[in-house]
C-alpha cells in the first residue's frame, strides 16, 4: 500500500487514478476535504476497494501515526497542501498551518513509523515531497532555466511556505536518514483542476459568458507540463529516485499567460463557438492589476530527471491541452456540483472522472 495526502485535490486525484489504472496496489488517501478537495475528481473509485479515504488533516500527528500503524504503506506521496498563490497573498495563515507545520507534522509521524520499520521494509520506505518551482523565485528573459542548484528566492507566501516545507524534508533526510525525495514541478494543467487556477478559471468564465482577467500585461512566462506527465515523473521518481535527492520537473514548454488564453480561445472558438454572429472568445479578456510581487518567468531544466531516470514529458502542449479542453466540455456537471458548492457534501458525482 502506499499512502497519498491530499489526494482529492486536483494533482492528488490524477496520481491516484493513474496509480490504480496501471497497477492494483492500494492507496490510503488522507485529505482534509478543504475547498479544493473534491471526491468528485475520484468517483470512479466509488465502489474500488483498493482506494481507502480518510478525511483529516495531515497536522493531526496522533491520526497519521495511526494510520501509518495501521496500513503500514511502503511509501508516502505527501500532494497536500494550500496551493492557491492569489490566497496566500489575501490570507498566509492556512498556508504556515498546512504546508509547513502540517508537513512537519507528517516527517515526524513519518520518520517515528520508519524508524520503527526494520531491515528491508525499512530501507524500502520512501517518503516523496511534492513540491514547485516556484521556491526559485523568478527569471530574468535570459537567465538559465532553474536546476536542482538553483539558490531558493520564493516570492510569495505560498512559494516562501512550500520552500519551507523544502527545507524542513531535506533536514529531516540529513539529521535522521529518512529516506526522502523532493521533486519541484513547473505548472501543471489537465483534468479536475480547481476552477480558480488559471486555465479551468479562463475555460469556465469563457462557457459563462464572463471576462477573462488577466493579470497585467499577460507577459508572464510559465513551463507548462500536463498533469499525466507529472505523475508519471512522481511514480518514476518513487521508484527509481536516490533518497535525499531533489528532482526538478518540467515540460520544457515555456509560454506567456496571454499565449495560453489565446490558445484556450482558439480550441473553444472550434468546440464550443459563441452564437453565430459573435467575434471569438478572445473579445471576452480584459486586462486586470497586476498580481503583487508576481514573477515574471519560471522555466525549469528537468535535465536531472531525463538522465538519471529516464523520464520525459509525453504530451505536447497541442495536445495536452485539446485533452484538457474536451474534458472541460464534456464535464459540465463538475464545474456545476464546484460553482453550486454541491460538490463539498462529498457525494461523488458520477462519470466525472477523466
Ligand atoms: P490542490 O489545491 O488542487 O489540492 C490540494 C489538496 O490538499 C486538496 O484536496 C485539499 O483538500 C488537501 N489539503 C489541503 N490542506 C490539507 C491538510 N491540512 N490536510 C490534508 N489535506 C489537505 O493542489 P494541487 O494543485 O493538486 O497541488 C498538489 C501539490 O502539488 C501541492 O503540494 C502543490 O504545492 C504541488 N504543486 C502543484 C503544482 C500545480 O501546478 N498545481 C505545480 C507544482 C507543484
Amino acid at each position: 500500500m502506499i499512502f497519498v495526502t491530499g489526494g482529492a485535490g486536483f494533482i492528488g486525484s490524477n496520481f491516484i487514478l493513474d496509480w490504480l489504472a496501471l497497477g492494483d496496489e492500494p492507496v490510503l488517501n488522507l485529505d482534509k476535504l478543504t475547498y479544493a478537495g473534491n471526491l468528485n475528481n475520484l468517483a470512479r473509485l466509488k465502489d474500488d476497494p483498493r482506494h481507502l479515504f480518510v478525511q483529516g488533516d495531515i497536522g493531526n500527528r496522533a491520526l497519521v501515526a495511526r494510520l501509518l500503524e495501521q496500513h503500514r504503506p511502503r511509501a508516502l506521496l505527501h500532494f497536500a497542501a494550500e496551493s492557491h498563490v492569489d490566497r496566500s497573498i489575501d490570507a498566509p495563515d492556512d498556508f504556515i498551518a498546512t504546508n509547513i507545520n502540517g508537513t512537519f507534522a507528517l516527517l515526524e509521524a513519518a520518520r517515528a513509523y520508519w524508524q520503527g520499520l526494520a531491515g528491508a521494509r525499512q530501507s524500502a520506505f520512501r517518503f516523496l515531497h511534492v513540491s514547485t518551482d516556484e521556491v526559485y523565485g523568478t527569471l530574468g528573459p535570459g537567465d538559465p532555466a532553474f536546476t536542482e542548484r538553483t539558490a531558493y528566492a520564493p516570492n510569495s507566501p505560498y512559494a516562501a511556505s512550500k520552500a519551507a516545507a523544502d527545507h524542513l524534508v531535506r533536514a529531516c533526510h540529513h539529521t535522521y536518514g529518512l529516506p526522502t525525495l523532493t521533486s519541484n514541478c513547473s505548472n501543471n494543467y489537465g483534468p479536475c483542476q480547481f476552477p480558480e487556477k488559471l486555465i479551468p478559471l479562463m475555460i469556465a468564465n469563457a462557457l459563462a459568458g464572463k471576462p477573462l482577467p488577466v493579470y497585467g500585461d499577460g507577459q508572464q512566462v510559465r513551463d507548462w507540463l500536463y498533469v499525466g506527465d507529472h505523475c508519471a515523473a512522481l511514480r518514476r521518481i518513487l521508484d527509481a529516485g536516490r533518497p535525499g535527492e531533489v528532482y526538478n520537473v518540467g515540460g520544457h514548454n515555456e509560454m506567456k499567460n496571454i499565449d495560453v488564453i489565446h490558445a484556450l480561445c482558439d480550441l473553444l472558438d472550434t468546440a464550443a463557438p459563441r452564437a453565430a454572429s459573435a467575434a471569438s472568445y478572445r473579445s471576452q479578456i480584459v486586462h486586470v492589476a497586476d498580481r503583487p510581487g508576481h514573477d515574471r518567468r519560471y522555466a525549469v531544466d528537468a535535465g536531472k530527471l531525463q538522465r538519471e531516470l529516464g523520464w520525459a514529458p509525453a504530451a505536447s502542449f497541442a495536445s495536452g491541452i485539446a485533452n484538457t479542453v474536451r474534458w472541460y466540455l464534456e464535464q459540465r456537471a463538475w464545474a456545476a456540483d464546484i460553482a453550486s458548492g454541491a460538490y463539498r457534501n462529498g457525494h461523488p458525482h458520477a462519470g466525472a472522472a477523466p
